[in-house]
């Protein structure tokens, strides 16, 4: 039974390489036209003896009917001549010859078995009508030939039937030919067709393995190359030109590969990046800290401030361990998404409940317009994250006396979110920029108000999870607009 499994799983497998197919594929083109050529020459060499053997019997028999007329030998059957004139052309052809009068009596059998009986045949009477008949019987290897006796006005042809005048035939001839000689000289022909068959065949298993071993050969070292960018050997692209197709595949591979280095450099200078801003907390922390060491006897305001400066630089570094957390948290698949139906209006007025306390601080006005109801399927969390952090940095980015303008929206197919600020805005070529990892303006100060670089790549990760979209709107000196739309019903 496991053998079994296991030789059908093979046979899938040999169907399902290419090289198989075009093996067999260039076989059956180099056999099939031999086999049908040889099938139709023997046909054509056997239609063509059988037709020459009936004209030729035909031709001697019409000779021998009007012998047989003038000697009457339908009337009296003793006449030497005739009858060494049957024995032969019976020997000549392998046959036999039996002749029936007018009342379908037989007067003559070559064999002499059948002489005195009677024959009513439909090939009998038909030649009593004057057309001679005949019949190829393959299986047994004979052909019958009916000859009229008589004095006939019309051509005859044999094998073709033809009206003739009944009345002027005296008797018939009913002969049957041996066609042995034709089935031997086929069977010689047959069997040095099967050699030169044969040959063509194992000519053409070995053109048929060559052939489809050199056309997949491109195939081969496509997968060979991709091996060795597999193994690590090389990082440069590949190249295999031999074909369209392969051409396509090395294409779309080294598109990959081109993306999977841009990848695998932002994932290296992120990590540089993460780093270098974990790394300066501490390195003030320990400047601070060295600093305090080396002096004797520091005055307890001067501990309190250096303390005070080392809490705030542990509070930066945990900020920024926290977005690195979130960052994770939204690299992974949309299917880690908590996907509810939310109040959107009630989502807004928590986190600006939350962030106008920092404001206040500011003195920053919030003012919050609602257009319409709307409720939601969206990941409350990260939604909430990407929405304060907006709100949050219109905030901190912002002139004393400004003021934030959410404004909530909907059609009938998404949400809009709209946060504007009469901030400092950011310049127009920096705009593509702030969504990258770490990438702060430089004019905005960010480092000193506790930015870490981070808020808007989080913010965008969470829109986009939400197959949602963010634009950004801003004039230097006047203030910037983040416009979030997002669908009210979450794609699955
Ligand atoms: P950060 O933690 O520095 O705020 P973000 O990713 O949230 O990091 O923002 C990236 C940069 O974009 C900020 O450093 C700031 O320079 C700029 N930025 C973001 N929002 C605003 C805004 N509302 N007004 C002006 N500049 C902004």
């Amino acid at each position: 039974m496991f053998g079994r499994c296991k030789k059908y799983l093979r046979k899938i497998n040999i169907l399902k390489s290419l090289k198989a197919r075009l093996f067999f594929i260039i076989l059956l083109a180099g056999i099939i036209p031999s086999t049908v050529t040889r099938l139709a020459i023997l046909q054509n060499y056997e239609d063509r003896a059988v037709n020459v053997r009936i004209a030729d019997v035909q031709n001697q028999f019409k000779i021998l009917a009007n012998h047989l007329i003038t000697y009457g030998y339908l009337h009296d059957t003793s006449s030497e001549i005739i009858n060494t004139e049957l024995e032969q052309l019976s020997n000549l052809y392998d046959g036999r010859v039996i002749i029936v009068d007018q009342n379908f009596k037989v007067v003559k059998d070559t064999y002499a078995l059948s002489e005195g009986k009677t024959v009513i045949s439909e090939e009998v009477i038909r030649c009593f009508k004057g057309n001679s008949t005949t019949n190829y019987d393959r299986k047994n290897g004979y052909i019958e030939i009916t000859t009229p006796i008589g004095n006939l006005t019309s051509n005859v042809k044999g094998g073709t039937q033809q009206d003739g005048t009944s009345g002027l035939v005296d008797g018939v001839m009913l002969t049957s030919v041996s066609t042995d000689t034709i089935t031997t000289t086929l069977e010689i022909l047959n069997r040095k067709a099967l050699i030169v068959e044969f040959i063509i065949f194992i000519f053409m298993v070995a053109i048929a393995f060559a052939m489809s071993h050199f056309l997949t050969i491109p195939f081969e070292r496509v997968t060979q190359a991709i091996n060795a960018v597999k193994a690590g050997f090389t990082d440069e692209e590949i190249s295999v030109n031999d074909y369209v197709e392969t051409e396509h595949i090395v294409d779309a591979f080294n598109q990959l590969l081109g993306r999977m280095k841009v990848l695998d450099d932002s994932r290296q200078e992120f990590v540089a990046n993460v780093s270098h801003e974990l790394k300066t907390p501490l390195t003030s922390m320990k400047v601070l800290a060295d600093s305090l060491m080396m002096q004797e006897e520091v005055p307890v305001e001067l501990y309190k401030e250096f303390m005070t400066d080392i809490a705030n630089e542990i509070e930066r570094e945990s900020k920024i361990i926290n977005d690195l957390l979130s960052i994770v948290k939204m690299d992974k698949k949309a299917a880690d998404m908590d996907v509810t139906s939310m109040d959107i209006n009630e989502l807004l007025e928590l986190i600006l409940k939350r962030l106008r306390p920092i404001a206040r601080q500011k003195n920053v006005e919030v003012i919050y317009e609602s257009i319409r109801q709307v409720t939601a399927e969206v990941d409350e969390v990260k939604l909430t994250l990407a929405l304060s952090n907006l709100v949050e940095n219109a905030i901190k980015y912002n002139e004393p006396q400004g003021w934030v303008r959410v404004r909530l929206d909907a059609d009938h197919q998404f949400f809009t979110v709209e946060i504007s600020d009469s901030g400092m805005g950011i310049p127009e070529e920096e705009q593509e920029h702030i969504y990258e990892r770490f990438y702060r303006v430089d004019k905005s100060h960010s480092r000193e108000i506790g930015g870490t670089g981070l808020g808007l790549a989080i913010t965008r990760s969470a829109v986009l999870m939400h197959r949602g979209s963010i634009k950004v709107m801003s004039e230097e000196g006047k203030g910037t607009t983040f416009t979030v739309k997002i669908p009210l019903i979450h794609p699955v």
